[in-house]
C-alpha cells in the first residue's frame, strides 16, 4: 500500500517555459473553423493541457464565450483568448450548479445571439459527460455543433500513473463504467462481467460508493487480492495514485480522505510497472527500472 507522488517541485507540468499559449502556430490553419452562431463541443481532457487536441486548441483559440465544468483544470482556462467570457456551468456531484436543462438552453441562447460558442467539458464530451444530450437539445433547436474529443480520464490518468489499461497475458480487455448511484438509490451494474480476473475495470464517479463496488465484486468472485488503485486529479500538479487491492481500497479512502474527482482501477495491470519508475509525469525512468510481477514469472 503505497501513496505516490509523480509529480516533484521541478517537475510541474506547467513550468513557465512550457506554457503553451493561444497564439501557438498550430492554431492558424485547419478544419476546425467556428463560425459565429454555431457551438464546438470540446474535450478538455483529464487536466493538463498538453493533453488538448489541436482541434480543441483550435476552437480554444476563436471561442467568444467558453461555458465550462468543474473539471476544466486551470491551465486549460488560462488559454482562452483574454477578450472571451467566462460562463462556469459547474457541477459538483449530486449538486448541480446550473441545472442540465438550463445549460442546454444557455448553449442554444448564447448560440441565437451569434456568438462563437465553446462548450468545455472535462475528458471527453461522450464519456460520463452528458454531450450526447446537449447535443441533441442543440440540434432540435436549430444550433449547429462540432463536436471535438477529448482524452478520456480512464486513459489519461492511467497512463501518467504508469499503470497500461490492457497488457498482453494480464488484460484482454478494459471496461470504463459509472459508479453514480442511480436515481433509485441503487448501483445496478452487471457485477458478473466486471468481476473477470483478466479484465481491467475503471470506474467513473464512484468514489462515494467504493465499499459497495468493491463489496459487489467480492461477491460475485473477483478475487479480493486483486491489486486496485485510486488516481485522483489525474495529470494535474496535484495528481496522487494510490495503490493497494480490492480488500483495502475502502480503507485508504478513509485514510486518505480522498475526494472526487477520482478513479478506480481494477485489474492486475495496477501493479504492471513499478511505480519507482515514475520520476517524472508520464516519464518512465529506466534507471529505477525494477522487473514488473509477469516478467518474473515469464
Ligand atoms: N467526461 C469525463 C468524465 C466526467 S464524469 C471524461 O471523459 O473523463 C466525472 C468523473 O470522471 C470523476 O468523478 C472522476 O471519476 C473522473 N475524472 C475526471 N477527470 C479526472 C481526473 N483528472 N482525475 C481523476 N478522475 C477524473
Amino acid at each position: 500500500m503505497n501513496t505516490t507522488n509523480i509529480y516533484n517541485d521541478t517537475n510541474t507540468i506547467a513550468t513557465s517555459t512550457t506554457k503553451l499559449t493561444a497564439t501557438s502556430k498550430v492554431s492558424s490553419k485547419g478544419k476546425s473553423v467556428l463560425n459565429n452562431g454555431e457551438v464546438a463541443l470540446v474535450g478538455s481532457g483529464p487536466g493538463d493541457a498538453e493533453l488538448l487536441t489541436i482541434r480543441a486548441m483550435r476552437f480554444i483559440e476563436q471561442a467568444e464565450i467558453a461555458i465550462y465544468d468543474r473539471l476544466v483544470s486551470d491551465e486549460i482556462l488560462a488559454l482562452l483568448p483574454d477578450n472571451c467570457e467566462r460562463f462556469y456551468v459547474g457541477k459538483e456531484q449530486a449538486k448541480h450548479c446550473v441545472p442540465q436543462d438550463r445549460i442546454n438552453e444557455i448553449l442554444v441562447e448564447e448560440a441565437r445571439l451569434g456568438k462563437k460558442v465553446l462548450r468545455l467539458k472535462g475528458g471527453d464530451p461522450f464519456i460520463f459527460g452528458r454531450g450526447g444530450e446537449e447535443a441533441e437539445y442543440m440540434l432540435q433547436h436549430g444550433v449547429s455543433c462540432h463536436i471535438c474529443p477529448g482524452i478520456t480520464a480512464a486513459s489519461g490518468c492511467t497512463t501518467y500513473a504508469g499503470i497500461p489499461l490492457t497488457h498482453r497475458g494480464v488484460a484482454q480487455g478494459c471496461t470504463f463504467i459509472t459508479g453514480h448511484i442511480q436515481n433509485n438509490g441503487q448501483l445496478n451494474l452487471p457485477w458478473q462481467s466486471l468481476s473477470c480476473e483478466t479484465q481491467t475495470v475503471v470506474f467513473y464517479m464512484g468514489i462515494n460508493t467504493l465499499p459497495k463496488i468493491t463489496e459487489k465484486l467480492v461477491a460475485h468472485g473477483r478475487d479480493i487480492n486483486t491489486p486496485a488503485a485510486l488516481i485522483r486529479k489525474g495529470t494535474q500538479p496535484e495528481q496522487r495514485t494510490y495503490r493497494g487491492t480490492i480488500g483495502n481500497l475502502a480503507e485508504l479512502v478513509e485514510q486518505h480522505n480522498i475526494t472526487p474527482p477520482t478513479l478506480i482501477v481494477i485489474g492486475d495491470v495496477v501493479n504492471q510497472l513499478t511505480e519507482q519508475q515514475l520520476s517524472t509525469p508520464g516519464f518512465l525512468d529506466a534507471n529505477n527500472y525494477v522487473q514488473s510481477v509477469s516478467e518474473k514469472i515469464a
